[in-house]
């Protein structure tokens, strides 16, 4: 039996929203072949790795003989980029082949990235390179295993042709999973459309599929963005712990799953800053890592403005549910904030939330006037706790700065067992995916399937491993990361 009739696909979103999804086709590959499979994830899905690994698995992969049944969609979604609203985005160059209902019974998005133009892609090429795609593939699964809410990466699969960018680079197809690909933006595509019917029915779609406790609420549509503010703002709130730039957190980048999704131009900081960005194109700093929790909040008053119709039939009194809730984001941000940091530095419960958020304050002040490895520092902190400061203390110049905090965080007893197992050492540091994607994309996969291998299991000290729990070499400079490619 061919893979394409052992896979089902549910078409869930063409169904109830057909006005948002444009039926497509992948391109053909002249070249198949296989760059990275997520075995782990393949099995959560019910998959079989020898199957996606044969000729037809390729060919699923890159949607060019989609599951039996399947409607692959290109979807329409609308978005502030960088806080201009464009009404005509879209999966421009990605397509949803439906969804699969994996072996916790829970309902994932099967997608492809770099599939081709459709409708959508007005100046772009469709297409996607070898190196960004693997990047996402990195990053994504970093993520997941650093235990922040994420899209997933199933495989990356090149395909043979090439595609040009400042030169001629091999093409590649992402096939990745997410609980949905809903977005912010694809309520503002329906809120734009005037199309109430529409607008209600993305909402009760994505209430079924995300938050089925909100419609038995007694207004279900303002339950449904308290419950959308509530992942955002635990999302965002672990973005921060580890050290994560999004980069470009525009509305369309912004799920209502509450999963990080659009690994282009994101990168985790080595040196702790809190104005830390990297996008070429965020001159501003619109995304620096700083201003992230503001930036999803004011992503979330767009959100907000969609529902309204929705939320009360006095738009007045809308706007009155809406703001209360929208204010629930702040205080949710910093509690998760807050528990983050208080396990990172491993403090005891019954420690006081004011006591612990100056000390966490005064760290990160630290580490900045002192430019310090963020990873590095915390994971080098639970040797502080066990007595032996120097891992974290020799990182800081103003060592009279670090004695001085580090004795009033001793004195609450921190548990150093506890720090190890949320304090990464491994994390996908900038210089290492950059090594391993350039000699992936001269096809070479062994730093990348070491980095993989390595960043998958974040908090576990492995030896030989010493190389990928430092900071980048001291010629590295600035780094600088890109949309779209
Ligand atoms: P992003 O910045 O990745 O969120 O992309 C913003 C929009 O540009 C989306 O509508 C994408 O589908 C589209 N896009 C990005 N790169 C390409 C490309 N190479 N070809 C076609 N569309 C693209
Ligand atoms: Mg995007
Ligand atoms: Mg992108």
């Amino acid at each position: 039996v061919p893979i394409r009739s052992r896979v089902t696909v549910d078409n869930r979103f063409a169904r109830d929203l057909p006005e948002m999804a444009v039926a497509w086709q992948a391109d053909a590959a002249p070249k198949p072949r296989l760059l990275a499979l997520n075995e782990p994830l393949v099995a959560e899905l019910g998959l079989d790795a020898e199957g996606l690994r044969s000729p037809e698995g390729l060919a699923l992969l890159l949607g060019t003989s989609p599951p039996d049944g399947a409607t692959p969609v290109a979807q329409a979604y609308s978005g502030h980029q960088f806080g201009s609203f464009n009404p005509g985005l879209g999966d421009g160059r990605a397509l949803l082949l439906g969804e699969l209902t994996d072996t916790a019974g829970r309902l994932r998005d099967l997608h492809l990235k770099g599939s081709g133009r459709t409708p959508f892609a007005r100046g772009g090429d469709g297409l996607a390179v070898v190196g960004p795609m693997l990047r996402e593939y990195i990053v994504s699964e970093a993520m997941h295993a650093l235990n922040v809410p994420t899209t997933r990466s199933l495989a990356v699969t090149a395909t043979g042709r090439e595609v040009r960018r400042e030169r001629l680079l091999p093409g590649a197809v992402l096939t990745r999973v997410a609980g949905s690909h809903l977005r912010v933006g694809s309520f503002q595509y329906a809120a734009a459309s005037g199309d109430r019917g529409l607008l209600t029915r993305l909402a009760d779609h994505a209430i079924g599929r995300h938050y089925p406790e909100s419609a038995s609420a007694e207004r279900p549509y303002l339950a449904f963005f308290e419950s959308v503010v509530s992942a955002q703002a635990a999302l965002v709130a672990q973005w921060m712990l580890v050290g994560f730039v999004h980069g470009v957190m525009n509305t369309d980048n912004m799920t209502i799953s509450g999963e990080t999704i659009d690994y282009g131009p994101c990168a985790f900081m080595d040196v702790f800053d809190h104005g830390a960005r990297y996008s070429s194109i965020d001159r501003d700093g619109r995304y620096a890592y700083a201003n992230q929790p503001p930036i999803a909040e004011w992503n979330l008053a767009r959100l907000a403005e969609t529902l309204l119709p929705l939320i009360a039939e006095d738009q007045e009194e809308a706007v009155r549910l809406a703001v209360a809730a929208l204010e629930a984001f702040r205080p949710q941000y910093t509690a998760v904030w807050l528990a983050g940091m208080s396990a990172k530095l491993g403090l005891p419960d019954d420690v006081d939330g004011a006591v612990a958020a100056s000390l966490a304050q005064d760290v990160l002040s630290l580490l900045q006037e002192n430019h310090v490895d963020y990873t590095a520092f915390f994971r080098g902190l639970a040797s502080a706790a066990r007595g032996d400061a120097r891992p974290a203390r020799d990182r800081v110049l103003d060592v009279a700065a670090f004695d001085a905090w580090a004795a009033r965080w001793l004195a609450l007893g921190p548990d150093a067992d506890a720090m190890d197992r949320v304090n990464p050492l491994y994390i996908p540091r900038n210089h290492l995916v950059e090594e391993a994607l350039e000699s992936a994309t001269r096809g070479d996969l062994d730093l990348l399937d070491r980095l993989v291998d390595t960043i998958t299991r974040p908090f576990e000290e492995r030896p030989g491993l010493e190389r990928y729990a430092s900071g980048p070499p001291g010629d590295f400079g600035a780094y600088t990361t890109y949309c779209g490619t």
